[in-house]
């Protein structure tokens, strides 16, 4: 099964894409925690494309594009993988289109994700990161039991500077510009399937596995 969930900053797509993969067990790959971790080891990668994160804006393609195709090419996407912030442009659709194809793969579904701009920039602004283990909080939807404390380590929470709110505006202009039209790209495939994610995550988990698993019906009933 392989699979990319498309969407603006701050929709959620990150959450569902960790707990998709655990349930059907295939790989997540976020470009944004390949980036991050190429950031903290200060590989060359890593040293070029922080600027950008910082700011919000895309890093080159060339910055990305040899990781991601790495990466699901590799042993542990063999059973599938959740393509999570990637492509987010044509030009990086079409070098993903290019490497499956020569290695005999195809897309199953992209799921595009959509909320209102204000459940966003909420999303956003109280996102919260362990600097010790990575754990994920949000200061409202999952606080921590001690303010700014990680339950799991102890360790100190950050914010992601690209999460301070000048920059998430940026990020979403950026959004609108070059990423949303792929909703179109792979509208046109007829592989695209829309999520509503105003709601809460479980309803949200719920109608995407319903979604996986009529789709995996119709391929056993077609062989
Ligand atoms: P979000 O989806 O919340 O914006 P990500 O973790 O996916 O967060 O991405 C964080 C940043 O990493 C982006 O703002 C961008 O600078 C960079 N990035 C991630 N994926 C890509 C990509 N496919 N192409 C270019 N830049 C990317």
């Amino acid at each position: 099964m392989r699979l990319i969930f498309h969407g603006p900053p701050g929709v959620g797509k990150g959450t569902q894409a960790e707990r998709i993969s655990i349930v059907k067990k295939i790989s997540h790959v976020s470009s944004g925690d390949l980036l991050r971790a190429a950031v903290d080891a200060k590989t060359e990668i890593g040293l070029k494309a922080r600027e950008y994160i910082e700011s919000g804006l895309l890093v080159p393609d060339e910055l990305i594009v040899n990781i991601v195709s790495d990466t699901i090419n590799s042993a542990e996407c063999e059973k599938g993988f959740i393509l999570d912030g990637f492509p987010r442009n044509l030009s990086q659709a079409k070098v993903l289109d290019d490497a499956l194809e020569n290695s005999g793969k195809i897309l199953d579904r992209v799921f595009s994700f959509t909320a209102a701009e204000e459940v966003i920039i909420m999303r956003i602004s109280g996102r919260r990161m362990c600097k010790g283990c990575g754990a994920h909080y949000h200061q409202v939807y999952s606080p921590t039991l001690k303010k700014n404390i990680c339950d799991k380590c102890g360790s100190d929470l950050v914010q992601r500077k690209d999460d301070y709110p000048e920059t998430i505006k940026v990020r979403l202009k950026v959004y609108r510009e070059q990423t949303e039209e792929l909703i179109d790209y792979y509208n046109q495939k007829n592989i695209l399937v829309e999520v509503n994610c105003n709601g809460n995550k479980a309803d949200i988990q719920q109608s995407i596995l319903a979604e996986l698993n009529s789709m995996l019906k119709r391929k056993s009933d077609a062989e």
